[in-house]
């Protein structure tokens, strides 16, 4: 066996970037796809979908070399558009600064580059259509569905939400493991281009939030948007109920009606496309002994409100790489650290997210929640560097979620108690504020 290899399970978003990382340090990678080239096939229709792209997976893009070619697929959005049911809208930026942005980048696209960029290294080699079915940790096999079996020393499963490592590393450890379903699901659909024109605002993303389930658009290159609808999987207003031309019509009349008239093949799609499921796991550790590790969703996937998934998963792989550079290249010692001090960041997050769904589908416009708003960037501006909103600690800082999770608790609760003198988020005591920073 050949002791410089290491494999890797699953070739999505963070296989071929973590790929890129070992192959740097000199080891040769193979890694196992289960679905087959998306180079050579198109992806299925429903799920496309574009992502948001921010500091934390942009430094990695970075450390691998290939951002200047990634750059060119990415577009930035400023802020929150908010659609209300009348159909006004009003844009609500992410931050003060300039390049305080995120960036919306089509999924296949990005898959697709960073596999490209693994083969180029010479040293990567992606095993499509081996779907692993089974991992004998002891003894150190891999069986895959075509019944090929393979050795390994070094086993990294980037094999997402429903990874097959992950269930052997639970079954043979006393890892804890808490599957959260959120019991909401989406659905995606487009907004295509109006005579190769953008037809809503394309420097935003854009959210019609109503109360228990929303719809967000974000834009791609080629002018059209990608919408998620999400919405309760069950219960009356939800993707259960929905199941006929009649009712998608009724939804979108009642609830957002300028959007009707924005996506032609709305009813074909709802019906067509897939249903999602969402839910957050969490695992500890997140590796067994100096064999098997896990990383990005298969360690910790959460909901999407944060628009961090992937950043999280891109940040494991600069993590990683650190402990492979500070422990040369000591399996065993930079397994247990990764979990020792990474698997709170996981937590964090995913509780994050969690919170940030009701942020978007129901407080984002709510006049509380614009007066914090407005509080937190005056909170910033006078005491920069002292206060920093826990959105733009999550989403333009590289800080360990853990460390921005408890900061952020803390600002809330001197947010709630500079909100209840003046509740219009006007006007700051700085004398509260003072104390409250020593
Ligand atoms: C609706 C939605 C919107 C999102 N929006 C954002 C966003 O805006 N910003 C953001 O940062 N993140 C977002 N995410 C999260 C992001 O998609 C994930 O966090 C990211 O894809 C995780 O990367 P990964 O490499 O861990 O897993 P994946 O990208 O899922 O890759 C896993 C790979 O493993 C393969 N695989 C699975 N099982 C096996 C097996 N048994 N054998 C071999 N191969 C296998 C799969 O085929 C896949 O190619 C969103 C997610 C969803 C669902």
């Amino acid at each position: 066996m050949d002791q410089n290899k290491i494999v890797l399970i699953g070739a999505g978003l963070s296989g071929p970037l973590m790929g890129i990382y070992l192959s740097q340090h000199g080891f040769n990678v193979d890694i196992y796809e289960k679905r087959s080239d998306m180079r050579l096939n198109d992806i299925s229709a429903g799920r496309s979908i574009n992502l948001a792209l921010s500091i934390r997976g942009i430094r990695a893009l970075k450390e691998i070399g290939i951002y200047s070619e990634i750059k060119t697929l990415i577009m930035p959005m400023n802020g929150r558009m908010i659609h209300d049911l009348s159909g006004e809208t009003s844009l609500q930026p992410y931050g003060q600064k300039t390049n305080e942005v995120i960036y919306s980048i089509s999924r296949a696209e990005l898959n697709k580059q960073l596999m490209s960029k693994a083969e180029e290294t010479g040293k990567i080699r992606i095993f499509f259509d081996h779907d692993l079915i089974e991992a004998d940790l002891n003894n150190k096999f891999l069986l895959f569905n075509n019944q090929n079996k393979i050795s390994f020393n070094t086993v990294i499963g980037c094999d997402g939400s429903s990874s097959v490592l992950r269930d052997e590393i639970i079954s043979n450890t006393s890892a804890k493991y808490l599957k959260k379903p959120l019991g909401h699901g989406y659905k995606e659909l487009t907004i295509p281009s109006f005579s190769n024109k953008f037809k809503i605002d394309p420097r935003a993303l854009h959210i019609w939030p109503r109360g228990n389930f929303m719809l967000i658009a974000l834009p791609n290159m080629d002018k059209s948007f990608t919408c998620t609808l999400f919405m309760p999987l069950k219960g009356e207003t939800s993707f259960e109920t929905i199941k006929n031309n009649n009712e998608v019509t009724n939804l979108f009349k009642t609830y957002f009606p300028d959007v009707l008239e924005l996506i032609p093949t709305l009813h074909f799609d709802f019906l067509n496309n897939p249903t999602g499921e969402l839910a957050s796991i969490y695992l500890n550790p997140w590796h067994f002994d100096d064999r098997a590790l896990l990383i990005g969703d298969a360690a910790h996937a959460i909901v999407p409100f944060f628009g961090q998934g992937m950043n999280a998963s891109f940040q494991d792989c600069t993590v990683l790489n650190k402990l492979i550079n500070t422990e040369k290249y000591d399996w065993g010692r930079i397994f247990s650290r990764f979990s020792k001090e990474h698997v709170k960041n996981g937590h964090a997050i995913a509780d994050m997210a969690i919170e940030n769904y009701e942020e978007m589908r129901d407080s984002v416009n709510k006049i509380k929640f614009k007066a914090q708003r407005k509080l937190e960037f005056a909170l910033e501006k006078q005491f920069p560097n002292k206060f920093i909103p826990r959105y733009s600690m999550v989403s333009f800082s590289e800080k360990p979620y853990s460390e921005v999770y408890n900061k952020g608790e803390k600002q809330y609760k001197l947010l709630n108690k500079l909100l209840e003198i003046d509740p219009s988020g006007s006007s700051i005591d700085k004398n509260i504020v003072n104390k409250f920073i020593k």
